[in-house]
Order: structure tokens, then C-alpha cells, then sequence
């Protein structure tokens, strides 16, 4: 329950190809090439988004894709680059790729940005080519292709709204009515160590993190055991609903007790503000002590209004208020929150030449299959490009040492090749 998790898939844009293209213009005879650059696919960006505080969104959209850039023009127009794609996260989102299980982020302060896919260059367009002893390339580079990840985010849910009172209040029986948690509800004072937690949503913008915060807040001050993940929460909380059970013996008094065990667990907890619900009301003699109660409440400076967590009733107007209060408070500071990290993948350059069942040559290697996949392979001047890649990065000397002979087959990436020396 304390943490929320999805998986989604995310996409970049490929590049824009860049066009082959000569100037046509009256005047000039035989115009040099001016095919332009395609432009560059979009990037997917996480931005940490401060009004969210769960995953539920990549519960209905798992697959996110930018958009690709556009090709080039003639004239030498560049092709238009595409959008980055913004997702949104909650605070606290802990980003892995999802395959190699490798931590690509920690997301935690307002408007921190993790570019997760770099979006596909764009192709160059045959202006790039031309040199001394070709003065009409007829070569242009595709545009590179995007990447595409599947990621693990998770998020540590942290209470936004504690639900604090005596045992038997009906602490439990709020939260299993308000959120999606499914607590104990016991007949009897009963108490965990552990804090439910739950989601509710207050409009279809808007969700809270409710935590039900078992009695004997007493107990806890005195140091008995409740565990680390309790106290952050108790101590992250922002607004508290202080339920009082209105069949109880003396309400205020047991009010003024949970106070008083709330300072002296923890003082700042004292001081977060407070909305008082009075519980039980499908009672007939709750009922009856209601308007001398609501008085001494609102005489102190506390809202305070009446439900019945059984019956539901006056809860949906508990939870408004409370999410109101809450809208007026900032998040609190992350104490020294933890750097973001990005590792980048292995030396791009780097390739391995593998045996394949048929008798030919694998190649696999970050550059060289995208280097393979940007290259039209209708055009010569583009073929010997990447023929003299090959050498460059060493491919053509690795491949004739793994003993590739002449009209040998050597695949990279989707493209299958005839050896030729
Ligand atoms: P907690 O100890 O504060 O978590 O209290 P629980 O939610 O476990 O409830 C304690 C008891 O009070 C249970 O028997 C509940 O059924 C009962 N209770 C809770 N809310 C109401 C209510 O609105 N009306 C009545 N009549 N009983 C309630
Ligand atoms: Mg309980």
C-alpha cells in the first residue's frame, strides 16, 4: 500500500530524412544541390508536476510517443523539429528502465526534468556532401531513428491528510469510506503500528493521500516501537482530521488528550492545522450532543462539523474541507533531496561480432545499426559513407579477422549485406 507503481512505455521521435534535392532557378544553368536537413524527432521529458501525488494516470495511458521531425525541404530548408513530450510525475517518482532494472532518476523537486528518450537527429540533406570531386551528391542521410524504453516508476505514497483520534473513533471506517484502503475495522479499541494509507479523489484533478493514525499516539511518545515509514508519514502530513467518537464518555476531553499526545510526540504535529469531525451521527444521542459541542469547538478556533463514517454521511463535505486546507499549505521541503542521475548507455562506438546460425556475421553495436538505419541504401554515395564508417570504427578489420569472406552475408541491425572486398 505505500507504494505505487507502473510501467509504462515511452518513445521518441525518429529524425526527419534530409532530402536530395538540386537548384532548379531560371538564371542558373545547372544549380548546385540544396536538399536540407530533416529536423529532430521530440525527446520524452518526465517533469515533476507538484499537484500530483499518485501514478493513477499511467493506469489509463501506458504508452507515450513524440512525435517525429519532418524531412527537409529543398532550397535548403531545414524540416521542422518535432515537440518534446512532456509526462507529468508526481513528487517522489523513482524512475528504472524496466529491462535492465538500472535507476535512470530520482524525481523530487518542483519542475525537475528527466529526459528519458532523446529524440532520432535529423538526416542531412545533400548540400552536406558535396566536395571537390562531387559537386552533385546525390546522398542524404534518414533521419535517425528514436529510442524507445519501457520504464518502472514508482512512487513512495506520502500522506497528505492524517487521520488522527481516540481508539474506536471510527478512524478506519473514515478511511475505508473516503479512499480505496481496505483497514481493519475493528469492534473493538483496536491498533495497528502501521498507518493505512489511501487514495481519494477530490475531483477529477485532484487526489489526496489519507493515512489513518492509530491511537495511542501515547504510546509512540513513550518510544515504543512504531516504525520509520509511520513516523515519516505522521511527520509529512499536512492537515490533520481529528475525529472525535461521539458516543465516547467526555469528546472534548479525549480531544484535548490526542492533542496533548500529539506535542508531546512531536510538537510540529501539535501545530498542523485540524478539522474536527464528530463521528456516529446516525446515532440519536450523538445528535443531541452536537450543537453544545459544535459550540465549545468553533469557541476554541477548530472547524468542526458532524458525519457518520458508517453511513456515510457528511464525509464527502469532510474531505472537501480538508483538501481546501490543504490547497492553502506548499508541500513541505525535502531535506536534502537525493541528485538526479542519468547513465548514459555504453560507449556508443562499441560493437560485437557474433556467429549467426545461417553461416554469416552479426554486428551489433549502438552506431553502427543506427548509423545502418539513417543510410538509404538506394543511393551509391550513401552506401560508400557507411562503407568507410565501417572501417573507421573498426568493423570492416573485426569482421575479416572473424574470417568473413567474399559474398559472406553480414547482418546489422534489420539490414542484411554482401561482403565484398
Ligand atoms: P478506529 O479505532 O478509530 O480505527 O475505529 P474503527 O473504524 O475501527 O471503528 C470502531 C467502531 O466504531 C467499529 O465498530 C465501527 O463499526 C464503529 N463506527 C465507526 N464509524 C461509525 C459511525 O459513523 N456510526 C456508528 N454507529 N458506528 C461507527
Ligand atoms: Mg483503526
Amino acid at each position: 500500500m505505500f507504494i505505487d507503481q507502473a510501467e509504462i512505455i515511452v518513445q521518441s521521435g525518429k529524425g526527419g530524412d534530409g532530402m536530395v534535392h538540386f537548384l532548379r532557378e531560371k538564371y542558373v544553368p545547372r544549380g548546385g544541390p540544396d536538399g536540407g536537413d530533416g529536423g529532430r524527432g521530440g525527446d520524452v521529458i518526465l517533469k515533476v508536476q507538484t499537484t500530483l501525488n499518485t501514478l493513477a494516470a499511467f493506469r489509463h495511458v501506458t504508452r507515450y510517443a513524440a512525435g517525429d521531425g519532418k524531412g527537409g525541404g529543398t532550397n535548403n530548408k531545414f524540416g521542422k523539429s518535432a515537440e518534446n513530450l512532456i509526462v507529468l510525475v508526481p513528487p517522489g517518482t523513482v524512475i528504472y528502465d524496466a529491462i535492465t532494472g538500472d535507476l535512470l532518476g530520482d524525481l523530487t523537486t518542483p519542475g525537475q526534468q528527466l529526459t528519458v528518450c532523446k529524440g532520432g537527429r535529423g538526416g542531412r540533406g545533400n548540400t552536406h556532401f558535396k566536395n571537390s570531386t562531387n559537386q552533385a551528391p546525390r546522398t542524404a542521410e534518414k533521419g535517425e531513428p528514436g529510442e524507445e524504453k519501457r520504464l518502472r516508476i514508482e512512487l513512495k505514497l506520502i500522506a497528505d491528510i492524517g487521520i488522527v483520534g481516540v481508539p474506536n473513533a471510527g478512524k478506519s471506517t473514515l478511511l475505508s469510506v473516503l479512499t480505496n484502503a481496505k483497514p481493519k475495522i475493528a469492534p473493538y479499541p483496536f491498533t495497528t503500528l502501521e498507518p493505512n494509507l489511501g487514495v481519494a479523489n477530490v475531483d477529477d484533478e485532484t487526489t489526496v493521500v489519507l493515512a489513518d493514525i492509530p491511537g495511542l499516539i501515547e504510546g509512540a511518545a513513550q518510544g515504543a516501537g512504531l516504525g520509520f515509514e509511520f513516523l515519516r508519514h505522521v511527520q509529512r502530513t499536512r492537515v490533520l482530521i481529528h475525529l472525535l467518537d461521539g458516543l465516547s464518555a467526555d469528546p472534548l476531553a479525549d480531544f484535548s488528550q490526542i492533542n496533548s499526545e500529539m506535542a508531546l510526540f512531536d510538537p510540529a504535529l501539535a501545530k498542523k492545522p485540524q478539522i474536527v469531525a464528530f463521528n456516529k451521527s446516525d446515532q440519536p444521542e450523538v445528535q443531541e450532543r452536537w450543537p453544545k459541542l459544535q459550540k465549545e469547538l468553533i469557541k476554541s478556533g477548530y472547524p468542526a462539523l458532524t458525519i457518520s463514517a458508517m453511513s456515510r454521511t457528511g464525509v464527502r463535505d469532510l474531505l472537501l474541507k480538508a483538501a481546501e486546507k490543504l490547497s492553502e499549505i506548499p508541500p513541505l521541503e525535502e531535506t536534502a533531496p537525493p541528485m538526479p542521475v542519468y547513465r548514459p548507455a555504453e560507449d556508443p562506438r562499441a560493437f560485437t561480432i557474433s556467429r549467426t546460425d545461417d553461416g554469416g556475421w552479426r554486428v551489433s553495436g549502438v552506431a553502427i545499426e543506427r548509423a545502418a538505419a539513417m543510410t538509404p541504401w538506394d543511393h551509391d554515395g550513401s552506401v560508400r559513407r557507411f562503407q568507410r564508417l565501417m572501417e573507421h570504427l573498426g568493423v570492416d578489420e573485426a569482421l575479416r579477422k572473424a574470417g568473413v569472406r567474399e559474398g559472406g552475408t553480414v547482418y546489422i541491425g534489420e539490414y542484411e549485406l554482401e561482403w565484398q572486398e
